[in-house]
């Protein structure tokens, strides 16, 4: 008997073993096995088993799983994934499992402590103590011994009593510090649907009646009650017996989707798993056992949930299915969002891709016909949606980072005891130092890029390497000595609100800031409880929350991201700015947006301003169709990097050169240098390969292939399909 192993490594194709006698009881399609590769040790899982055996196999040395780790369909979908994007199906089959599972290694040490869950019952206990506990367990997932300490004192006897009830139930497990338990549960409100919400609905339980794959783009502004239809889509899934995934851009930064969700299915008992960066190797593994149970009813996570083993999945959401969050940017390039729908065909299943600016690509889709298109038009109850001024920076000096237009607004929101939300998306005092002498900037020496200035540690730092140096007494270059900061960060824009509003209490929202752990969630607190009145931050304060006390928000810097050297640059900025200006006005007061810009005619200002997404769309897509780009055309970008820049250059050459001659109908862009043409040391160079259909791209992919067998070891060549940076 033999099997074929696709081994966890880099490999082009899986590898046959040789099954000995002893362990044919356990092999089987989708278990781990320990088999030699080269002079080493590997895991992988197996493919097919065949009956026949082949002379000269090395034997599988060990089988690690008593059933399948992966079912026949999770296969099914993660081969397609792989012959799709490209990458060694190993890879890929690791990228998708746990990362505790993929190893050969041993575990580390395991510090233990009890959990309590609220079981599903409705009675209530006799004590009023017994009560209190149970209620604040009952809006929670499962709480360890020592979160339910901190809330309520000497629990034990009354934790002991609950479990004798039969009211919570406990398990030994893993410590861990999970930073969705301290979240408050808020309470469910179940509003009637809005004529345009039930229609939507109706269409998605019509679809999920009918068992059968389909899509939908669910396209409404900001705060027209998206989530709402989520909700009750999957509410319908759940009464079939089937599971239900919901994808979100960033977990860390949708506390409160999570704690909705929660409380909305908490009387349905239905158990929602979030998948997020906190969690352990252990804590990993044993949410993946459980949903591959089935014991799970809805998964919420971040972009490899998309992974996650819900048996019968009957809906998959993507919210803000535009972001680029969803495309890992690293090893196997995959779309999360893509991946669903390649996921969901195989399981039968509905996908719903929310957005309040849906992606190009994603909005053609549904002109083509073979995406259902469902919208909300306005915010529920008949809100307006903010006013949205574009402030002409054109020929105008300002003494600091704000137009004075924005400081009046801002002094009218304070005084009315308003709160007011500031985009500004760069991080640290300034985006470089400058030498006034000679006009010299300061770089990272591992990276193409300027250091960022951090005034307040006095520091240089790179934002890709995280290289960090003392700002230099004089430049390198001339001697001189007045070296100053230029332009402005999040940091200093706090510094130049904190003057001109010195009573205003200031807070500032970006990756700095939000590092430690619980820090974002004491911002959103702050807000939420009107301790602070000014929130400054990078595209992090754009993103999902919904403060309804903010009233004012001004962008700053609006321009900078229509720069980039990218063909998606005006789509970004359009739907960043619908994003942040969906911020204000989401309570009972009216929003105001004022957005500093020098291009206000720019359409994805001017369509921006107006809340003007087809508007938008139109012009855009016209931009697209004349150059051949998404949805018009399909791309492949090949990435080389290497420590020697003269040998990624003639590589890239080389490789270039023999992909013009096979090219057929591929049109060959380069070889350029990346945008960043050197990063952590690296130097970069690309090839774009760009067709009107996907098959020649990928038939010339086959070049690609065998000649990174002949790379030196010093180079690396990444294959990135369907690419968002290039
Ligand atoms: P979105 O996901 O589109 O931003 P949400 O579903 O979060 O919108 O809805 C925004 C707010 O409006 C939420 O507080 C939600 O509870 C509320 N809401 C949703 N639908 C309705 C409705 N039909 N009537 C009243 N309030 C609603
Ligand atoms: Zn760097």
């Amino acid at each position: 008997m033999s099997a074929v192993v696709a081994v966890f490594a880099p490999l082009d194709k899986p590898l046959s073993y040789e099954v000995p006698a002893a362990l044919r009881e356990q092999v089987a399609p989708g278990v781990r096995v320990r088999v030699p590769l080269g002079n080493r040790r590997a895991l992988g899982v197996i493919l097919e088993l065949a009956s026949a055996g082949v002379e000269g196999l090395r034997p599988v040395e060990e089988v690690l799983d008593l059933q399948p780790l992966l079912s026949s369909p999770m296969l099914a979908f993660l081969r397609r994934a792989a012959a799709y994007y490209h990458h060694p199906l190993g890879e890929v089959l690791r990228a998708a499992l746990p990362a505790g599972l993929t190893a050969v290694k041993t575990r580390v040490n395991i510090v233990t402590e009890r959990f309590y869950r609220a079981a599903c019952a409705v009675q209530d206990p006799p004590g009023a103590r017994q009560r209190e506990i149970l209620a604040w367990l009952r809006g929670r997932e499962e709480v360890p011994l020592s979160e339910i300490s901190r809330h309520f004192p000497a629990p034990h006897a009354v934790l002991k009593r609950l479990v004798e009830l039969n009211l919570l139930s406990v398990r030994e497990g893993e410590r861990r510090r999970d930073p969705f338990l301290d979240q408050p549960v808020p309470v469910d409100v179940r509003p009637v649907l809005g004529v345009d919400q039930q229609q939507a609905l109706a269409a998605l339980l019509d679809a999920l009646a009918a068992g059968r794959f389909a899509q939908f783009l669910l396209h409404g502004v900001t705060g027209s009650g998206k989530t709402e239809i989520y909700l009750h889509a999957i509410a319908a899934v759940l009464e079939q017996g089937r599971q239900a995934l919901v994808l979100v851009p960033e977990i860390a930064l949708t506390p409160q989707l999570v704690a909705r969700f929660r409380t909305r299915f908490q009387a349905a008992c239905a158990r929602v798993a979030v998948l997020h960066s906190a969690l352990s190797e252990g804590e990993r593994y044993d949410a993946w056992r459980a949903i591959a149970r089935g014991e799970v009813q809805i998964v919420i996570g971040a972009r490899s949930a998309v992974f996650a083993p819900l048996p019968d999945l009957g809906i998959v959401v993507v919210d803000e299915e535009h972001e680029s969050g969803y495309k890992q940017s690293e090893g196997w390039r995959y779309h999360a969002r893509d991946l669903a729908l390649l996921r969901a065909q195989g399981s039968a299943a509905v996908v719903v891709l929310g957005s309040a600016t849906p992606a190009l690509t994603t909005f053609y889709r549904t002109q083509a016909g073979d995406t259902g298109y469902l919208s909300l038009d306005a915010r529920v109850l008949g809100r307006p949606l903010p006013e949205v001024e574009l402030v002409d920076l054109g020929g105008r000096r300002l003494s600091g980072a704000l137009a004075p237009e924005l400081m009046e607004a801002l002094s009218a929101t304070l005084e009315r005891k308003e709160q007011a939300l500031l985009l500004l998306n760069r991080r640290g005092f300034a985006p470089y130092l400058l030498c006034r002498e000679c006009g010299a900037t300061f770089r990272c020496p591992n990276c193409e890029i300027t250091l960022t200035y951090y005034q307040s540690r006095r520091r240089l730092r790179c934002h890709y390497c995280d290289y960090v140096q003392r700002p230099p007494e004089r430049c390198s270059g001339c001697g001189g000595t007045s070296i100053e900061p230029e332009g402005a960060g999040t940091e200093r824009l706090e510094e130049e609100l904190a003057v001109a509003f010195p009573v205003a209490r200031i807070a500032r929202m970006d990756r700095d800031t939000t590092s430690r752990k619980g820090a974002h969630q004491s911002l959103v607190d702050g807000m939420e409880q009107g301790a602070i009145d000014i929130l400054i931050g990078t595209q992090m304060v754009a993103k999902g929350h919904d403060f309804p006390r903010v009233t004012l928000v001004g962008v700053i810097g609006a321009d900078s991201s229509l720069n980039f050297p990218d063909f998606r640059s005006a789509e970004r900025t359009f739907a960043l700015l619908t994003q942040v200006a969906g911020r204000a006005g989401r309570g009972t007061l009216q929003g105001r947006v004022l957005i500093q810009t020098y291009a206000p005619t720019h359409h994805a200002l001017a369509c921006a301003a107006r809340h003007d997404y087809l508007g938008f769309y139109e012009q855009e897509i016209a931009f697209r169709r004349e150059l051949g780009y998404p949805p018009f055309g399909y791309l492949i970008n090949l990435v080389l990097a290497g420590n020697q820049p003269l040998q990624v250059e003639r590589c890239a050459a080389e490789l270039a050169e023999e992909l013009s001659r096979k090219a057929g109908e591929v049109e060959i862009l380069g070889p350029a240098p990346c945008p960043l043409a050197r990063l952590r040391g690296k130097t970069r160079y690309q090839i774009l390969l760009k067709a009107a259909a996907r098959a020649p791209l990928h038939r010339l992919l086959g070049v690609v292939d065998s000649r990174r067998r002949k790379l030196p070891r010093t180079l690396s060549l990444a294959v990135d399909v369907d690419p968002l940076d290039m």
